[in-house]
């Protein structure tokens, strides 16, 4: 930690001044620093605009999202909603985080990052979707957060040169294409290939589906199997990791219509005698399934994250209604029948949040199952989808209109129920993992 701290605080730091505050992670734990031991002040309610001062965030947390609220504020509600219309790609949002270092807040430091840890990465991603973004704020940067995290830990120097400083500086996006449409969940009977011709180059063939911001990106992350699974010992094994150029020339993209966030697209691709690089393989080959699980856990925290976010969001527009909405002669926030249902949700949301920052700190702390990751992706997401519902159902009418937002909430807050391990999922892996319960499928 002593080496990460100075080295943070040596850098010519692109996030300004705005992180320098890292050095403070080593001084006492917040809640008995001076100031920080008092009870939640009034000026800490939900209603207010990313309110900055709950007890327990650590002061480099504190500085994220100070700084990150302070970039989303100049991205208003009217803003998504228009992009979410025009169907149209939030480039801007995503520039502006690049131009001031954001991008690489997990990326190591010699290829433009700031190394700061997940803790920092989810207070990052919870501000951009809290601000109003909700999940298409938060997926066009999503992957670029900690997607490539395999070639961070896998790839080589050229690599890591080669590919990383580009995605921190903003100049590509990337794409992740992991999911088939005759798989699903089941990852290892995936289907694309990838055969080896001669010594420098793969033909890759297949079709993924579901892949995020694939029109909009230059290189994608993608898993193909370069061992048929009959010839494998194990199906984990077998699958090969590529991050490469998306040659339009011989992949297709087909954009799927979908219930929300429709600013940032997800597609179909097809591919056939798609030429790849050898150069152009993360790790060793047939190791590939190794090295995504590796960033599975902080995909999940940072998942989690974003639904927290936009529950927030919905909570704050909520009770801002109920408290200005006069029917009957007083404010509709006076009956216990709105009013409960929000104090109810803001206690699920801050219950998912507590778990889900205590997964990002046992992560960065090196704790590798994933328990604790997959439960706050859980019950994040589920905390969100009741809060945004209940948000729809607070402002009656109008929670159905488009100007009031939280309709729009609502249909992206289904994304962080289903993607990128879905509810069953999470629930066989902890009925499995740690029930020891007998495996169900
Ligand atoms: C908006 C959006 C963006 C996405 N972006 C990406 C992306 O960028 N890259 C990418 O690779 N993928 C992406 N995905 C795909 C996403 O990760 C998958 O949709 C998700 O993993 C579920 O897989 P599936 O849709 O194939 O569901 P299926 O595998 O078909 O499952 C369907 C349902 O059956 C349940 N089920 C299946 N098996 C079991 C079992 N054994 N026990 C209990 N229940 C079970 C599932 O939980 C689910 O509810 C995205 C999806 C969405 C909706």
């Amino acid at each position: 930690m002593a080496a990460l701290v100075q080295s943070f605080t040596q850098r010519s730091s692109r996030l300004g001044s705005v992180l320098r505050n890292r050095s403070i992670l080593c001084s006492s734990h917040p809640l008995e620093r001076q100031g920080r031991n008092s009870a939640r002040h009034i000026h800490a309610r939900a209603t207010e605009y990313l309110q900055n001062n709950d007890v327990d965030l650590t002061d480099s947390q504190r500085t994220v999202r100070d700084a990150i609220s302070k970039i989303c504020s100049q991205y208003t509600d009217e803003y998504w909603l228009k992009q979410e219309e025009i169907k149209k790609f939030p480039a801007e949002f995503h520039r502006t985080l690049a131009q001031d270092g954001w991008l690489g807040i997990c990326m190591p430091q010699q290829y433009g990052g700031s190394e700061l840890g997940i803790a920092e990465a989810a207070v990052m991603m919870q501000t951009i979707s809290e601000s109003g973004g909700g999940m298409t704020a938060a997926s066009a940067v999503h992957m670029n957060i900690f997607g490539l995290e395999p070639v961070v830990k896998f790839g080589t120097d050229e690599q890591k040169k080669r590919w990383l400083e580009p995605l921190v500086a903003g100049k590509e996006r990337a794409c992740f294409g992991v999911t088939e449409p005759n798989t699903g969940l089941d990852t290892l009977k995936l289907q694309s290939q990838a055969k080896k011709n001669g010594d420098h180059e793969y033909i890759l063939s297949g079709q993924k589906i579901w892949i995020s911001t694939a029109q909009n990106a230059q290189k994608i992350l993608i898993l193909v199997r370069t061992t048929p699974l009959d010839q494998v010992q194990k199906p984990s094994q077998g699958l090969s990791l590529f991050y490469t150029d998306i040659n339009p020339s011989v992949v297709e993209i087909t954009e799927i219509p979908k219930m929300g966030r429709a600013a940032v697209d997800t597609n179909t691709l097809f591919f056939d005698d798609w030429r790849v690089p050898a150069s152009d393989m993360v790790g060793k080959e047939n190791e590939g399934f190794k090295m995504i699980m590796h960033g599975m856990n902080a995909e999940r925290i940072l998942i989690g994250a974003e639904a927290l976010g936009l529950g927030y969001a919905a909570l704050r527009k909520a009770a801002i209604y109920a408290g200005e909405r006069i029917v009957f002669g007083r404010a509709i926030g006076k009956n216990q029948a709105i009013q409960h249902p929000l104090a109810d949700s803001w206690m699920k949301l801050e219950a998912a949040r507590l778990m889900l920052y205590h997964a990002a700190r046992m992560y960065d702390q090196g704790y590798a199952a994933g328990e604790y990751a997959n439960a706050a992706k859980y019950l994040a997401a589920e905390a969100a989808f009741e809060s945004c519902e209940r948000a729809v159902m607070t402002h009656g009418g109008m929670g159905y209109a488009k100007e009031y937002h939280v309709e729009r909430y609502l249909r992206e807050v289904f994304i962080p129920r289903i993607a990128p391990v879905s509810r069953e999922m999470i629930c066989n892996y902890i009925g499995e993992r740690v029930l020891g319960l007998p495996r169900s499928y």
